[in-house]
């Protein structure tokens, strides 16, 4: 199939790579040339502008930081005027549907393009192993049309319909909304608990064996307990533009969000502090400066019988 391919940061040129490598005919574009490099290396064609991209596609996909960015792709820089007529247009950026349906009905419509909001889970090792988890936005016949090339960038069984245009991207927010308010809630968790003197170690493993328990805690927070990795792969930048996002949508669904609202905060906190590149679990360091320590496991990390443990 012909894909035009715009976004070629941590997550998009991974993506790329795995549809040249299923034997697609993959156009690409990105406003750093030189992320192409490996891409015109396995066969890819360069793309000077959106709008080059996607005139012959098919298939257009975006991997975008940000609404904003969708935006300047697809009206400012063309790629939605120049889109065939019958082409499919999957936005995988986490976006807003506001953005998407301006983009539609400014051109799209009228020109007979379909389109998918399509964001992703799985962080980008997730992208590199092509197991990433999708939730797609959008009618039935246009699902199906894109499953085949999605499924070349997901796990099949992780690749969910979630619901009409937009809904994509509601998901996709409320999922990053959630995952960020774990983050925010265990650290500080921790950080009480070891400066009450109880063993680190002690403290996740009576957690995990209680009510308390977390995929979080279980699971997503090693990185950063074994080995000290705050998760370059996902910027702190973007993690604010996600958490902006969800309060946003809060605000005009006259949804309160006064938890999510702190939270956002306190990732901006940390971006201030650490960087707008830093890693997105860089919050979890606000915490550990409380705790007067950084929060490490002992190697190896050694599982604890906690069975009796409840709250
Ligand atoms: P990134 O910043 O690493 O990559 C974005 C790419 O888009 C860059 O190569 C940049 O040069 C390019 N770009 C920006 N504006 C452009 C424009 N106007 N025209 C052409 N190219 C442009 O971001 P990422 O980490 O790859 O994330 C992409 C999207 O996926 C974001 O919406 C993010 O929220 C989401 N996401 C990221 C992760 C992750 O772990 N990194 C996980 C899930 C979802």
């Amino acid at each position: 199939m012909r894909i035009g391919f715009i976004g070629l940061g941590n997550m998009g040129r991974h993506m790329a790579r795995h549809l040249l490598r299923a034997g697609h005919l993959v156009t690409v574009h990105d406003t750093r040339p030189d992320a192409a490099a490996e891409h015109l290396a396995l066969g890819a064609r360069w793309a000077d502008s959106p709008a080059e991209c996607a005139r012959e596609a098919e298939f257009l996909i975006t991997m975008l930081p940000d609404p904003r960015s969708v935006e300047a792709v697809l009206l400012r820089g063309g790629a939605a005027e120049a889109l065939p007529a019958g082409a499919l247009w999957i936005d995988m950026s986490t976006s807003t549907p506001a953005v998407a349906e301006r983009v539609a009905t400014e051109v799209l419509d009228a020109r007979g393009v379909h389109r998918l909001d399509a964001p992703v889970s799985g962080m980008a090792r997730g992208a590199e192993a092509g197991t990433l988890q999708i939730f797609a936005g959008g009618s039935d016949a246009d699902f199906r049309r894109a499953l085949p090339v999605l499924e070349t960038l997901g796990a099949p069984e992780r690749i969910l319909h979630v619901g009409p245009l937009g809904a994509g991207y509601t998901v996709k927010l409320m999922i990053n909304l959630l995952w960020f308010s774990h983050l925010v809630a265990t650290s500080e968790v921790l950080a009480m608990g070891v400066k009450a003197g109880v063993d680190l170690a002690v403290l996740r493993a009576s957690l995990l064996a209680s009510p308390a328990a977390s995929n979080f805690l279980e699971r997503d927070l090693m990185c950063v307990l074994a080995d000290g990795d705050y998760d370059d792969s996902f910027a702190m930048a973007l993690a604010c533009k996600d958490l902006g996002l969800a309060v946003d949508l809060g605000r005009d669904l006259g949804v309160s969000t006064e938890l999510s609202a702190l939270v956002e905060q306190i990732y901006r906190r940390s971006k201030a502090q650490h960087g707008a590149l830093a890693g997105e679990m860089s919050p979890v360091r606000l915490y550990e400066s409380l705790a007067g320590q950084e929060f490490r496991l002992p190697r190896p990390v050694v599982a604890l019988d906690t069975t009796a443990v409840t709250v």
